[in-house]
């Protein structure tokens, strides 16, 4: 208890020094307490489980997934939830420390990325921003699926006298999913252009999917804005190559993008990628997403 103690102090001072916002958990009314790193990841947990489970998703939109720093009343739920819902990939580099000092020996935690064909995240092209591999995997619908299914094993077992509820939620939301991923296929493939630049390379799963090809990104390394020469070696690119999209994204700073877009008259599109409270929904965020791409593509 003592180590706990200390571990938990050392956190939340931390924690207090940043001064994030904060969300009181929710009393959970005898429902499975669920958390959940992203977003997308509480929609899917939430469509899973229904009315069996209180969800809460700790990065809030405006916050990136790579910087981010749990609150004190977070661990404190940590302490008490049942799953955590993790993408993995090192996109919850935060996930270990915070599961040490939770000391809940019931916690179930599953990454949900695991099994899934990793892109590397570090070469020439798109720098060393993704170390661990590409973690942007939900961005898929086709792998937004095998998540879903790993959510479903995963409160199976915290939770066996629902296995058949949580059975056929699953079943219905990745029917949804069939539906969006056919919808997508459908309007990509209407575009006349397949070139995209990307401040952050987010999108490498849903490229591969879709057709679509990411030509360059503008941050070569986590945090750090780019250089002039930098700037100028993508603008040349953008000219060269005939780019009418530049992806940009609320969390990080559109300055870059925006750079590039003026100098070679490409649009900057602002693409949501972890969605909006209170329900985060994928597949509306998906679409909106895609709306946006054809903008400047179709
Ligand atoms: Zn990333």
């Amino acid at each position: 208890m003592r180590k706990l103690g200390l571990a938990l102090v050392a956190i939340f001072a931390a924690m207090s020094l940043l001064g994030g916002c904060t969300s009181k958990p929710q009393k959970s009314s005898g429902k499975m307490l669920v958390a959940a790193s992203i977003g997308p990841l509480g929609n899917f947990a939430n469509e899973v489980g229904g009315n069996l489970v209180d969800v809460q998703v700790l990065v809030q939109p405006g916050a990136s997934p790579h910087t981010y720093q749990l609150s004190a009343d977070q661990m404190e739920m940590l302490s008490q939830a049942s799953v955590l819902v993790l993408n993995g990939l090192h996109l919850e580099f935060w996930a270990d420390k915070a599961i040490n000092a939770a000391d809940n020996p019931k916690l179930i935690v599953v990454h949900t990325a695991d099994g899934l064909p990793v892109i590397e995240g570090k070469d020439e092209e798109h720098g060393d921003v993704h170390p661990g591999g590409n973690p942007h995997v939900w961005l898929n619908p086709m792998y937004a699926i095998h998540q879903v299914e790993t959510i479903r094993d995963a409160f199976i077992k915290a939770d066996p006298s629902h296995k058949s509820q949580y059975t056929k939620n699953a079943a219905d939301y990745v029917a949804k999913l069939r539906k969006l991923d056919k919808d997508i296929r459908a309007e990509v493939a209407t575009f006349k252009s397949r070139d995209f630049i990307t401040f952050h390379p987010t999108w490498v799963y849903f490229a591969r999917e879709y057709g679509l090809v990411e030509a360059a990104a503008i941050e070569k390394s986590p945090g750090r804005e780019p250089s002039p020469s930098e700037i100028g070696d993508i603008v040349d690119l953008c000219k060269r190559e005939h780019i009418r999209a530049i992806f940009a994204e609320p969390q990080f700073s559109p300055k870059a993008a925006e750079v590039v877009a003026d100098e070679c008259g490409a649009r900057v599109l602002m693409l949501n990628t972890i969605g909006q409270p209170p329900d985060f929904d994928y597949i509306k965020m998906m679409r909106d997403n895609v709306n946006e791409m054809a903008k400047a593509l179709k």
